[in-house]
C-alpha cells in the first residue's frame, strides 16, 4: 500500500500491544471447568456463558466502565458475585474461589502479541515519535507497563489515573500530541477500541488505525469507519 510513516503515532496498549481481555475468555472457561464440580447441575460452559453476559453488560456503560478500570481486582470478584446473582446460584465461597483463580491465571496467560515489540523498535529506529496512552490504574497499568519493559519504546506514557483524564477525552490525545511536537493531520493513532482510539480521535483529524486483532471486522450495525485496519502490529511497517 505504500503507507508513509507519520511524524508521531499514538499506541493504546491493553489488546493493541499486550493481549489481555483477548485472553480472558479462555481464562474463564479454564477456572470454571476447575471449579464446576463444585457447582451440581452446571456445565463450565454455563458459567462462562453467564459471566460473559453480566461482563457484556457491566461494561457497556461508560461510567461503569471508568469506575470500574480504577479498580481492577474488586471488578474481578463482581464479574462472578453478579453473573451467579442473576442465574439464581447462590455460592459465594465458589464465586470467591474462581475469582482468585481468574486474577492468577490471568496474570500467568496475558503476553505482548507477537511482533508488537519488533514493531515499536522499528518505529524508534525510522525516528517516529511514539506515544503510550492508557486507560486504567496507576498500579495495574504501569505493573503491565514494567512487567513487558515498555517504557524504553515510548516518549512519553500517559495513564489515565496519573493524568486524572482518560480516552476519549480529547486533552488525552492533543496533550500527547503537544508534547511529542506533532500536529493532528502528522498523527496516527492504533487501538482496539472502536470509540477510544478511531471516532474521538478522528474527530480531531488524527488517523485512525483500528487493531482487530480477533479478525471478526466491524461489529454489525457499527457506523464508525476506521482509516485503516490491521490484524497485527508488524502490518504498520507494510
Ligand atoms: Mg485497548
Amino acid at each position: 500500500m505504500g503507507n508513509r510513516l507519520p511524524g508521531a503515532i499514538l499506541f493504546d496498549m491493553d489488546d493493541t500491544i499486550i493481549a489481555f481481555g483477548a485472553v480472558s475468555m479462555e481464562t474463564w472457561l479454564r477456572v470454571c471447568e476447575y471449579h464446576v464440580g463444585d457447582l451440581p447441575g452446571w456445565t463450565a460452559e454455563q458459567l462462562v456463558d453467564g459471566i460473559n453476559s453480566y461482563r457484556e453488560w457491566f461494561w457497556s456503560d461508560p461510567e461503569r466502565h471508568r469506575l470500574g478500570r480504577m479498580n481492577t481486582i474488586n471488578v474481578r470478584y463482581e464479574m462472578v458475585r453478579g453473573a451467579f446473582s442473576r442465574m439464581g446460584i447462590y455460592a459465594p465461597r465458589v464465586a470467591n474461589l474462581i475469582s482468585e483463580a481468574y486474577i492468577e491465571e490471568h496474570e500467568r496467560r496475558v503476553h505482548v502479541f507477537p511482533g508488537a515489540l519488533e514493531t515499536l523498535q522499528a518505529l524508534n529506529d525510522k525516528g517516529v515519535r511514539l506515544a503510550l496512552l492508557t486507560n486504567g490504574n496507576k498500579t495495574s497499568q504501569r505493573g503491565k507497563i514494567n512487567r513487558f519493559n515498555l517504557e524504553p519504546y515510548f516518549d512519553y506514557i500517559l495513564v489515565e489515573e496519573e493524568f486524572g483524564l482518560g480516552k476519549p477525552h480529547e486533552r488525552v490525545y492533543l496533550h500527547a500530541l503537544e508534547v511529542l511536537g506533532v500536529q493532528p493531520p502528522d498523527a496516527w493513532i492504533v487501538g482496539d477500541n472502536l470509540e477510544w482510539e478511531v471516532a474521538a480521535p478522528q474527530r480531531l483529524g488524527i488517523t485512525a488505525i483500528w487493531h482487530d486483532f480477533t479478525g471478526k471486522g466491524l461489529p454489525d450495525g457499527s457506523d464508525i469507519r476506521p482509516d485503516r485496519i490491521i490484524r497485527s502490529l508488524p502490518e504498520l511497517l507494510d
